[in-house]
């Protein structure tokens, strides 16, 4: 191993704050390899060496109308179009049923901008959920919906979390954070919400104690270190607020032609999970998304730094899904890759399939 990568990994396995220009140089130039096997370690040190966690949850997208036009989404509709759709409260509570008969009692509530629905259609969807099934987690929305419902309603971010909190959502999905650069937002979403406004909406969700899952969508135009740029921008506000569970790596897929798209060859894709691995020394858990991966890259990635697979997942609109369907199916996937399935809710707590405390 090059003497220089070497040091680096030492310097992580002895306890060391992997710094921003240390993770730079690994990941222009460590071998995935070297990387993977140190980041399996550290991953031991978080979490049981023999075990690989898994949660079922429901994906509901309430509204494909999108006011937002990510060059990336295939999903949104133009809004005012009349090719799209809002889900009515009627419609959300029998897919929860759905997939409470499914065994996965956690609903995953998420979509696009659309300035049609009055505040009163989220609070009243979420308290509907709460009412009909007191027991499944919700976890809703995403920093760009949030940031709309303040301008919605004129008030401050904080009084949205506490009205979206009080109408009974648990947990707040750290999504749309593609690449946390202003450059890269510009590229490919100028309308969605800036860097800053982005950790604004997730240090708040956080404070008003809702926990998160974070992400980086990559395999555009974004350069090396713009990826470490966000990273670091995710590192310091779990250093802030101590509310991220857990961070996804995911790549960009083929959805439209409107956005450069760079197909992330698997080693790199196994190299971006060992350096998150490496670098969030405040995070506990790092989830591979079998629906993104697929199911070989996927197990690789269980001996290359993650901890759990983020399944299964019972609908998905916005991805092509090639994901694991079931909870038989996720088990046996965790089984068939070397460790004991060990089933959690949104919130990690062991052996449960949903909970509701935030
Ligand atoms: S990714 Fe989300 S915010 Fe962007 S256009 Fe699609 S639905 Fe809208």
């Amino acid at each position: 191993m090059d003497k220089r990568i070497e040091k680096i990994l030492d310097s992580v396995l002895a306890g060391n704050r992997l710094s921003t220009a240390d993770a730079l140089v690994l990941w222009r130039e460590g071998n995935f390899r070297d990387l993977g096997n140190a980041a399996h370690e550290i991953r031991n040190r978080f979490n049981a060496a023999d075990e690989v966690s898994y949660t079922a949850f429901r994906v509901v997208n309430y509204t494909n109308y999108c006011n937002i036009e990510c060059s990336f989404c295939s999903f949104m509709d133009e809004v005012g179009s009349g090719k799209g759709y809002n889900l009515s409260k009627e419609e959300i509570l029998r897919k929860v049923e759905e997939a409470i008969k499914l065994e996965a009692p956690q609903l995953f509530l998420q979509g696009g901008v659309n300035p049609d629905l009055p505040f009163s259609y989220y609070t009243d969807t979420l308290q509907a959920v709460r009412e009909t099934f007191p027991d499944v987690h919700i976890r809703a929305f995403s920093p760009v919906e949030v940031l709309y419902m303040e301008k919605l309603i004129g008030r401050e971010l904080s009084d949205v979390f506490s009205l979206l909190k009080a109408a009974g959502m648990h947990s707040f999905p750290g999504a749309g954070a593609e690449i946390l650069t202003d450059r890269m937002r510009d590229i490919l979403s100028p309308k969605k919400a800036s860097t800053t406004d982005w950790l604004r909406a997730m240090e708040t969700a956080q404070r008003s104690g809702m926990k998160s899952s974070t992400n980086i969508v990559w395999g555009s135009e974004e350069q090396d270190e713009e990826i470490i740029a966000h990273l670091d921008a995710l590192r310091n506000l779990q250093d802030k607020t101590h509310g991220v569970l857990s961070f996804v790596p995911w790549t960009f897929q083929a959805q439209t032609k409107k956005f450069r798209l760079r197909k992330v060859p698997p080693h790199e894709y196994l190299k971006m999970v060992s350096l998150s691995r490496l670098f969030f020394d405040n995070i506990p858990h790092i989830e591979v998304s079998i629906m993104v991966a697929g199911k070989q890259l996927g197990e690789l990635a269980l001996h290359f730094g993650a901890d759990d697979i983020n399944s299964p997942v019972i609908e998905e609109n916005v991805l092509r899904s090639f994901g694991l369907k079931s909870v038989e199916e996720s088990e046996r996937f965790i089984s068939e890759a070397g460790f004991k399935p060990i089933r959690r809710s949104f919130s990690y707590v062991r052996g449960a399939k949903t909970d509701t405390t935030p």
